[in-house]
């Protein structure tokens, strides 16, 4: 488990294989239990941690203090994304391969945390919460800071077939064709959206960590599908401070 420092006021920590799989689908339901306890006991978190059921889309749920009591140890249906400007509660995305963004606003204290799958990419759900923290919180996106987590990077994001999205004008910078393999950079498609409306490019940190490259750290579900590996899930949490 380790913090990530994007700013003082903000809580990012990220966890890794050494600290387990925290997705009940994969492990038996003790042992995430267990796993999760050590997460939370670690950052000291005796707050409503609020999850979503992450189904690839790009809905982005807004988390205020009604939403947060309802759903403690339960997951937000159909919702990928959590935006909000509550100290007592954390926001926490599983993953293994998708992009976890987090986006920070300092002037209105406010947060948004993102899965981003390849869907939820081409659909720009981190454009979609944007728009709710410029909604809610009167977020400015010239103020906001970003950061992308450990993802599946374009050395690793293969596809035999010409991949869907090489029809979009946008995405012609993130596509590239090696020896009839065919990669996509989405976290570099993510970037530059967000620059393009008005995220300042010394705002967005990215971690740049392969998920696909390195398996002695993350869980990857594209080396799960093609090796023995067993699935799992790490996580990212957000907390207001
Ligand atoms: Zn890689």
């Amino acid at each position: 488990m380790r913090k990530i420092k994007l700013h003082q006021n903000l809580l990012i920590s990220l966890s890794d294989k050494s600290d387990g799989n925290i997705d009940y689908r994969f492990s038996p339901k003790a042992e995430v239990k267990s796993n999760r306890h050590k997460i939370f006991k670690y950052l000291n978190l005796s707050t409503q941690v609020v999850e979503v059921e992450q189904i690839h889309g790009s809905q982005v749920s807004f988390i205020d203090q009604k939403t947060a009591i309802k759903f403690p140890g339960k997951q937000i249906p159909k919702s990928d994304g959590m935006v909000t400007n509550l100290t007592k509660s954390a926001l926490m995305t599983r993953l293994a391969d998708c992009i976890p963004i987090v986006l920070y606003d300092p002037q209105n204290h406010a947060v948004g945390l993102i899965h981003a799958g390849w869907r939820g990419a081409i659909q720009k759900i981190h454009l979609h919460a944007i728009i709710k923290m410029t909604n809610h919180f009167n977020s400015k996106p010239t103020k906001l800071k970003a950061w992308l987590g450990p993802a599946l990077q374009s050395c690793c994001y293969t596809t035999n077939k010409p991949p869907t999205q090489r029809v979009l004008p946008e995405w012609q910078s993130f596509i590239s064709q090696k020896n009839k393999t065919w990669h996509i950079d989405y976290p570099g498609s993510v970037i530059d959206s967000l620059i393009n409306v008005g995220v300042n490019k010394t705002n967005i940190v990215n971690s740049n960590q392969c998920t696909g490259h390195d398996k002695k750290q993350w869980f990857s579900y594209q080396r799960h599908k093609k090796t023995n590996e067993s699935d799992g899930r790490f996580v990212v949490i957000v907390k207001l401070l």
